[in-house]
């Protein structure tokens, strides 16, 4: 990590996550490196917390690609997007004096809204109603028509999302090293009327998906971007696909993604 000297800290502003974060910058200072105020220069953000602190520390340092991040769990076990356990300090040093580290690299989607709005995710993009009634897309594979989905709403998952929400729904778990997205349905209406694939598909990352809203009094969905709404008025045009960022982590032994599945789930 020679070349990488200058860290930022994003952290859970609960009691017992920031009562470690002193010890935590000492231990870096010690092995040389540079502590940051904010993330503008850094090239390394550490995350402290859970999965979603790292979601949190990922979009608000704004998807840095000439950034490597790191998650340090403050909840008792390792996660998804955290490699390391606050109190497993060995493997942090492990990491800061290899000379060369792997690296990972997570696929993220980018979503349009409206041709205006463009936001990227690295778990996923939801869609909801925001009303009672049914809500209903139309959903186009690069400028096909191929259903008109009527249900609560639909999901677009990377791969490093598809053990989140996706899962929820029923949807598979995708190998991170497969640039693709995963699309869901959630509760969609399926009689003789209306017809949806019903079973969740992925997309290669080369293609593009595009849901348009039927303005039904229904044009102001609740979108979620990870963990965070997005609102927006008289949604129409929502158009997604695999974007070309990816998001960097340590590879570490013994901690490949069927590992951490394997850890989390089984
Ligand atoms: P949260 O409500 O605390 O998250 C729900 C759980 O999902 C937490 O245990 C969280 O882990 C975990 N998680 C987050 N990303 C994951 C991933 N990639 N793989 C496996 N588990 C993951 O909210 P949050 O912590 O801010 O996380 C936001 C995510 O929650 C959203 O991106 C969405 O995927 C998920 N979510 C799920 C449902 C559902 O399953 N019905 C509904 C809404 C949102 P930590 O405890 O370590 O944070
Ligand atoms: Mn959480």
């Amino acid at each position: 990590m020679a070349d990488r000297r200058n860290m930022y800290f994003y952290t859970r502003s609960d009691q017992e996550t920031l009562q470690h974060l002193n010890g935590l910058k000492d231990l870096a200072r010690k092995y040389n490196f540079n502590i940051l105020d904010s993330p503008d220069k850094a090239n390394i953000i550490v995350s402290v917390g859970g999965d979603g602190t790292f979601l949190q520390a990922v979009r608000k340092t704004g998807f840095r690609e000439d950034c490597l991040y790191a998650g340090i769990s403050s909840t008792g076990s390792l996660s998804m997007y955290c490699d390391f356990q606050l109190d497993d300090q060995q493997k942090m040093i492990q990491a800061m004096l290899a000379e060369e580290i792997e690296i990972r690299r997570y696929p993220t989607i980018e979503v349009k809204v409206n041709d205006q709005t463009s936001f990227y995710c690295l778990n996923e993009f939801s869609l909801r109603s925001g009303i009672i009634k049914t809500f209903v897309i139309d959903v186009f594979i690069d400028d096909i028509h191929f259903e008109t989905f009527r249900g609560d709403g639909m999901l677009i998952a990377t791969p490093t999302g598809s053990t989140a929400y996706n899962k929820s729904v029923n949807g598979s778990v995708v190998d991170p090293m497969l640039p693709c997205i995963q699309v869901s349905e959630l509760a969609s209406l399926n009689n003789n009327r209306y017809r949806t694939l019903g079973s969740s598909f992925i997309l290669s990352g080369q293609r593009s998906l595009s849901l348009q809203v039927v303005q039904d009094g229904n044009d102001y969905p609740t979108m979620g971007m990870d963990n965070e709404a997005l609102s927006i008025q008289h949604v129409q045009d929502i158009q997604i696909g695999l974007s070309g960022k990816v998001i960097k982590t340590v590879k570490l032994k013994d901690n490949s993604f069927w590992e951490k599945v394997k850890r989390t789930f089984l």
